[in-house]
């Protein structure tokens, strides 16, 4: 079947072997259909001249017509360059041309009137053109009255040399755009057009090339979004019905382990929160399939608690469950805190880490084997192969933003039927981007902390302030109080970083010298019995302020804990400040965060200090985020580099995100297996494009 798409590039009218050579080595553009998604990043209206009076250094294309006033040769030899003076009655601008001056010189003379396209910069505080694209307006020329909208391609710098810059760029898909025609056939209903006012496939591709108008290639652009978008959603959501009707475990009873716990170890209430998430778990365990949920809560809405109960819930009906989580501390600090909430009953834990010992290791796995142990909390040591459970039925995975789909699919594998999976994350996003990023698992949220926490309160404060800072700290320790005192660590820049941080442990020490004050120290250079000994103490009371990296970053639990100090927190993320200031306010008293940070800071970074100041609510926090930073390293960035997206955004087509999510699901209502014949041109586009392949590959 003759496909377009699939051309090869040098066939095309304008191209030729050397260009095409260039074309795949600069933009790996190979194919008609590579060169139809090389999708202009902006147009110039050559239609629209503004006044010279309305140019701003705002990096937008702009078209300018007028007088040339004056020419002038400036500077020697390589910094030779040609500057003209264009005029228009409203305002006066600079055209630079640093090259191709012989040709240029001849024709720029005072009292010519030209056209001129090009992006505004600031020079010598003076505005200019640099390398403005010319048009001379030559008497008796009328066919130029309208030129057009010109799309602008990304171009490298050999591109450009080999005559493939932006111009030449549009004129080859404009050759590209005259064949087309007759040639894409459409892959959406007419209700689905209709319905959301999409143009045609052909007319889309054709459009965002060479639009009429700005609302038509805006169409166009939304048009091939949308199309992306709900690719992208029938693989989500294909896989998460095929999970849907894959066998589980079921967890026919409520029994006595988890009574006991409830009844008698408990020693506060569940919030109403906790509650309605422990019973939609319990009812996806009854169900007869696979489990897949997400359970969202903020920074200290308790949701240890909710997953220890399930794990006592798949015990009583004798499954053993695991625990994963990202970092060795935290995953000590879940064994150690399930043994304290399970005091007196007769679950058996067991602690898999990368440092467990050889021989520790081989009993471990021998026991669970042999299903002594109910349950095992661990690193990622938990998805090796050599890891086999005699009947696991439950996978809880702590704070999933570091942990990507592919580590759920390893732990589907571990039990003839896989096992329910729990994955708990503190990471707020917003509800069309978890579409996405989570669109496989069902989603509980946890949205109410337990009772009587107090907000922190957050200031930011400067190098000047730290006296004021010293004596705040020693005012909260007389109060019986614990600190963190938190450094940034960045894997480039680790031996710096370390000296930071032993920098500042020096002279906190000089500050809160010994024996009135004990401080511990953690980074991640020290061993993990070391990092656990310092930890200890810390929780212990023993010591009263914690200097270290952002090793506590996750999930550590002190309720004493109430002063949070971050230094270089410019150098921090938003959701990493959120994270680490949820590490206090967990007890009854009054916590705060405090920022640290040089005098000068950037643009962005003050920003974030002002949001964290400004709020504690982590939904906020996560779409300030998000508008800083845009999506890319949102979710630990494996995730949302393997979305695969050519076109859209997930973060700024919300509402296009919403709109395909919602054509998805009807589409696989009618057509679960999307087998009816009006489907087979969508389901070949799904094949061919890469948008979520991850869910297909795992389902
Ligand atoms: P996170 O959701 O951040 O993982 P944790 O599970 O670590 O939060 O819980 C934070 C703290 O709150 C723990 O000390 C926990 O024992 C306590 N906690 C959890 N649920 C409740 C509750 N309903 N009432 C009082 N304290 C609770
Ligand atoms: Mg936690």
């Amino acid at each position: 079947m003759f496909d377009f798409f699939s051309q090869h590039i040098e066939y095309l009218k304008g191209v030729g072997p050397a260009k095409a050579e260039i074309l795949k080595k600069e933009a790996r553009i190979h194919t008609y259909g590579d060169l139809l998604e090389y999708f202009p990043f902006r147009y110039i209206d050559r239609g629209r001249f503004i006044p010279i009076s309305q140019v701003r250094d705002d990096r937008n294309y702009v078209a300018l017509q007028g007088t040339i006033k004056s020419v002038e040769q400036k500077g020697f030899g390589a910094k030779k360059r040609l500057s003209a003076i264009l005029s228009d009655g409203t305002g006066q601008i600079e055209l630079a041309w640093f090259s191709g001056l012989k040709w240029l010189l001849p024709k720029i003379k005072p009292q010519v009137r030209v056209k001129v396209f090009g992006k505004p910069s600031v020079f010598n505080h003076r505005l200019s053109l640099n390398h403005p694209e010319l048009e001379f307006a030559a008497e008796g020329n009328p066919q130029e009255e309208n030129p057009g909208i010109q799309p602008l391609y990304t171009t490298t710098e050999r591109m450009k040399n080999h005559g493939l810059g932006p111009k030449a760029l549009s004129g080859i898909t404009a050759n590209l755009c005259r064949q087309a025609r007759g040639s894409i056939p459409e892959i959406l209903s007419q209700e689905i057009l209709e319905r959301y006012r999409l143009p045609l496939r052909e007319d889309a591709f054709i459009q965002i090339h060479h639009p009429r108008s700005m609302e038509q290639a805006e169409n166009a652009r939304q048009r091939l979004k949308f199309e992306e978008l709900l690719i992208l959603q029938l693989k989500i959501l294909q896989a998460k019905l095929k999970k849907r009707k894959s066998p589980g475990w079921t967890f026919e009873k409520v029994g006595e382990n988890f009574l006991q716990f409830y009844q008698h170890n408990l020693d506060f209430s569940l919030t109403e929160a906790q509650k309605r998430v422990v019973k939609e778990i319990r009812a996806d365990t009854k169900t007869g399939f696979q489990m897949n949920r997400l359970v969202q809560g903020d920074v200290g809405s308790g949701k240890t608690i909710v997953a220890l109960m399930c794990m006592l819930l798949a015990c009583d009906n004798g499954f053993q469950s695991c625990m994963m989580a990202p970092t060795e501390i935290l995953a000590r600090q879940h064994d150690a805190s399930l043994r304290k909430f399970l005091r007196g009953m007769k679950i058996r834990t067991g602690l898999l880490t990368g440092s467990t010992s050889r021989k520790d290791r081989a009993i471990l796995l021998n026991l669970l084997r042999e299903g002594q142990i109910d349950i095992l909390v661990g690193t990622h040591a938990l998805l090796e192969d050599e890891v086999a459970f005699k009947n696991l039925g439950l996978a809880v995975i702590d704070e999933q933003h570091r942990f990507g789909v592919a580590q759920r699919a390893k732990l589907w594998a571990k039990n003839r039927i896989p096992p329910h999976v729990l994955v708990m994350t503190a990471t707020p996003i917003p509800r069309t981007l978890g579409m996405t990023l989570y669109g496989d698992l069902d989603v509980s949220v946890i949205d109410q902390l337990p009772p009587n926490r107090k907000p922190v309160k957050t200031v930011h404060l400067t190098d000047k302030d730290r006296l004021r800072l010293f004596a705040f700290m020693k005012s909260e320790i007389a109060k019986g109080r614990q600190i963190y005192v938190v450094y940034p660590l960045i894997e480039e820049s680790e031996n710096m970083d370390l000296k930071d941080l032993m920098d500042g442990y020096e002279s906190i020490s000089r500050a809160f010298p010994v024996p009135d004050y004990q401080l511990s120290i953690v980074h991640g250079k020290m061993k993990a019995e070391a990092k656990e000994f310092e930890m200890e103490r810390f929780k212990k009371g023993e010591t009263q302020i914690m200097v270290s990296t952002t090793v506590i970053e996750v999930g550590v639990d002190v309720p004493n804990a109430t002063v949070m100090v971050i230094e270089n927190s410019e150098r921090f993320g938003l959701a990493q400040l959120h994270q680490l200031r949820g590490r206090v306010g967990r007890g009854g008293q009054q916590s705060y965060c405090i920022l640290m940070s040089s005098e000068k800071l950037s643009q962005d970074a003050r920003e974030r200090l002002q949001t964290m100041v400004s709020t504690n609510d982590g939904f906020k926090i996560a779409e300030a985020d998000l508008k800083l930073r845009g999506p890319g390293d949102l979710q630990g960035t494996q995730q949302s580099g393997l979305l695969s997206l050519k076109i859209a955004d997930i973060v700024q087509d919300g509402n296009i995100v919403k709109a395909a999510r919602f054509t998805a699901l009807e589409i696989l209502q009618e057509d679960p297996g999307l087998l009816l014949a009006k489907n087979q041109r969508l389901v070949a586009e799904m094949e061919k494009h890469p948008a979520g392949n991850l869910w297909s590959q795992i389902s």
